[in-house]
């Protein structure tokens, strides 16, 4: 049946899309008229015609149809990017699951103005430093005007052009000379702010203009291009070791693909984590390429989307979001480090970034790249299927640059040895010797959560959060700021001096938190200078950056930190990595817990010894004959793929099957159950026709998070459609069921965390 009705958008670059507004398709039009479509309409009282987006379209009119207005017209040739960022959303919506505004709002940016940038101001752009010396250099030549304005902005680095032209009273022939001695700049409204900072170490970075690609780097370049210009569009996997260059064979790529007028996208877990390869690119790009981050401000996100549509930049650099960019030729979608978790969303829809970067790659004439040492078991599977293509690099770069050596020591037999501490007696001895070497030195705890829960050593009361159902972790332990907080919903209070059940004093946290190992490091080695990052000391905007330009810079000797220091980073002068407890993300209740474990180790393996100097990593282990911890150690992907696939295989898991998590919140945990139950029967029935396996319904692990009780159904079939019908056939239901008004459901696509 040709659809009747359509949900059209007007003005999407604004506020507005909060709302869309039901039309009537004239019969002429309905087989021409499409998703993403831009239409004219008239609209509000006086019928004035506006052009608007199709986003939805349906055969059931959502209010009076005898009160709906008509399409007037279809615009044709109007081939705007809008319109195919429309229809990737309208993707979206289908294959994930979420209301028609929630995929828009992925995809587009919202306009708001950037605030300070309304009207003209002058900002210093070299450090103070050099601004000293630049008014040593000018009070030599008597240039008064240019030493007065320097001094202000010594003061404040950006002041209002009205201050500058006015109280201070600076020529604009003056002004001019700074700005073209790039000592200053003005910037007007309408001007897109940088928001790549460059301040940090960037010409310590290698030039990659200058490097040359090796054997195997220019294979995959070759291979690649060779398809391109054959007219083959195929998703690539890059399976390359931890450095073995394939950020070089990104950049060669994008490089000749921008020389044939095209655009590029590369996708990146985080880019705080990644920031030395946002300035690799940077390096080598300049200003034509620009970065996407959730941290930016709204302005300045839509000021890079804008950059992007006006073709004022041709790389997009960012996570998941940055998959938006409104690139008007996009030829590539680079996917790094393709196994993180991050690439998945975690708001509906909950879409995975590298199915839609395939889904805008097909839309464009583009092609994707996913990147990694440690393939997702998917991607890996899908290459040995021959889905996607392949590509190996198999050598370290820096020719010096040996795999690190990596011993796995058995923390049960320190115990019996009577060793307690933290560090295996292996760990301390190097630890020792890098520190009287001079070398530098990470210590990785690899846990997602933070150290463990507090209680009372005399009663065994635990201190939980009264909202959720977990624990209260504790922070700032043994200051006067000391307090306890719940990491789902944030609740906190000021640590209790005594026990409210016993009364005892004798409270205590458990478990192992960086915080801890810090002190112990502190405690052990005396004499170092120790770094911690973790997600405690990196809650401010430039944060990581700074502990990460620390320890580039040598200013500490020990980098202690959660899994954010294994990721991509690049110290020549590490040689010793020591992974405190291995098995922390090895048992949670995940399917994917081996794959996440074994990504982690490698990574942090692949951290030592990326100089000239070899590396050495310590896995310290209580499960040391876990095949996820010996072929880790061994770095052999292919070894753990082979285990990985097998118990993925006999349990059912991806990619053998898919699975569609059916996630369900409400405040009243009876009316939760029963509803559950409900939505179990119905899936049974429909189930059967689509030999679907319905799991559940059970409560999820944590059932309760900020006053609200979770369950989950979970749904598993091969086909990854008959899934997306269930979740369509849910979508209806449950929208004409009052009882389900209040209750929260979302889906959720083979996910990357339990629930
Ligand atoms: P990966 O991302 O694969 O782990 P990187 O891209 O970080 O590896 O490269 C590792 C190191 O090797 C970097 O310092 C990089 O500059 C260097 N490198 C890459 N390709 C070459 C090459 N062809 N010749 C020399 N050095 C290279
Ligand atoms: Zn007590
Ligand atoms: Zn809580």
């Amino acid at each position: 049946m040709l659809p009747e009705y359509a949900d059209i958008i007007i003005d999407i670059s604004h506020e507005a899309i909060d709302k869309t507004f039901q039309y009537k398709i004239p019969e002429t039009m309905r087989e021409r008229i499409h998703v993403g479509a831009m239409v004219n309409i008239p609209f509000g009282r006086g019928n004035t015609l506006r052009t608007g987006y199709v986003v939805a379209l349906t055969n059931t009119p959502e209010f009076d149809v005898a009160k709906m207005k008509e399409i007037d017209s279809l615009c044709t040739n109007s081939v705007e990017i809008e319109s195919s960022l429309i229809e990737l959303a309208a993707f979206m919506k289908e294959q994930y699951g979420s209301t028609t505004i929630q995929a828009l709002k992925t995809v587009m940016p919202i306009k708001e103005k950037v605030k300070g940038l309304t009207h003209k101001e002058v900002r210093l752009l070299v450090t103070t430093e050099e601004a000293r010396k630049y008014i040593a250099l000018y009070k030599k030549k008597n240039a008064k005007a240019k030493v007065r304005l320097l001094k202000e902005l010594i003061e404040d680095k950006v002041i209002p052009f009205s201050l500058v032209t006015g109280k201070l009273n600076i020529s604009s022939t003056t002004l001019h000379a700074l700005v073209h001695d790039k000592v200053v700049e003005v910037e007007e409204e309408g001007y897109y702010r940088d928001v790549i900072k460059n301040e940090l170490g960037e010409s310590e970075l290698p030039d990659t203009s200058v490097i040359v690609p090796n054997d195997e780097q220019q294979a995959v370049i070759d291979k690649v291009m060779a398809d391109y210009e054959a007219r083959k569009r195929e998703t690539y996997l890059l399976k390359g070791i931890t450095g073995s260059g394939k950020t070089l064979v990104y950049i060669e790529i994008i490089e000749r693909m921008i020389a044939k007028g095209k655009q590029a996208i590369v996708l990146i877990p985080e880019i705080a984590l990644t920031y030395q390869t946002v300035k690799r690119f940077r390096r080598h790009f300049g200003d034509k390429v620009t970065i996407m981050n959730s941290k930016l401000s709204k302005g300045e996100r839509y000021d890079q989307f804008e950059k992007a549509k006006n073709g004022d930049v041709s790389v997009m650099i960012g996570p998941r979001s940055a998959l938006f960019a409104p690139f008007r030729n996009l030829g590539v979608i680079i996917v790094d480090e393709e196994h993180e978790t991050t690439y998945k969303s975690e708001q509906p829809p909950k879409y995975d970034a590298r199915e839609v970067a395939m889904e805008r790659a097909r839309m464009s004439g583009a092609f994707v790249v996913l990147g990694s040492a440690t393939p997702s078991v998917e991607s890996y599977y899908n290459a040995m299927e021959g889905n996607y293509q392949l590509l190996t690099l198999t050598k370290r770069a820096v020719e010096q640059a040996a795999l690190a050596e990596v011993s796995v020591v058995d923390m049960r037999e320190e115990l019996k040895k009577g060793n307690r501490s933290i560090f295996s007696d292996e760990l301390k001895t190097l630890i020792q010797d890098r520190l009287e070497k001079k070398q530098q030195i990470m210590l990785f705890l690899n846990r997602r959560g933070f150290a463990g829960f507090v209680s009372c050593r005399s009663c065994g009361h635990v201190f939980k959060c009264p909202h959720c159902d977990v624990s209260l972790t504790e922070h700032f332990t043994g200051t006067p700021n000391a307090k306890l907080s719940c990491h789902y919903c944030g609740y906190e209070i000021k640590r209790p001096p005594e026990c409210p059940k016993c009364h005892s004093n004798m409270i205590a946290g458990f478990g192992l938190g960086t915080q801890k190992v810090e002190e112990y490091v502190k405690k052990m080695f005396p004499q170092a200078k120790v770094l911690r990052m973790d997600a405690d000391t990196t809650k401010n905007k430039d944060a990581h950056e700074t502990i990460l330009s620390q320890f580039a810079n040598g200013e500490a000797d020990i980098m202690v930190g959660t899994q954010m220091i294994v990721k991509g980073h690049d110290f020549s002068n590490v040689t010793l990595v020591g992974v405190i407890a291995a098995d922390l993300t090895l048992f949670e209740n995940d399917y994917k817990s081996a794959e996440k474990t074994f990504d982690l180790l490698t990574q942090a393996a692949g951290r030592a010894g990326r100089g000239d100097r070899k590396g050495q990593v310590v896995i310290q282990t209580y499960a040391p004959d876990h095949y996820c911890i010996e072929t880790a150690a061994k770095q052999d992907y292919d070894a753990f793929y082979k285990e990985e696939r097998a118990y993925r295989k006999l349990l059912s898991y991806p990619p053998f099957t898919n699975v569609l998590v059916v996630y369900m919140e409400d405040d009243n945990y009876e009316e939760l159950v029963k509803l559950s139950e409900a939505l179990k029967t119905i899936f049974t029935a429909w189930g059967a026709e689509e030999r679907i396996q319905v799991i559940g319904p059970c409560d999820a692990t944590i059932v309760k998070i900020n006053d609200r009780y979770r369950r989950v159904i979970n749904l598993k079939q091969k086909d990854y459609d008959a899934l997306v019908r269930i979740k369509n056939l849910t979508e209806t239901f449950i929208k004409n069921r009052e009882e389900f008004k209040k209750c929260y459901i979302a889906f959720d696509f083979n996910p990357t965390h339990s629930y």
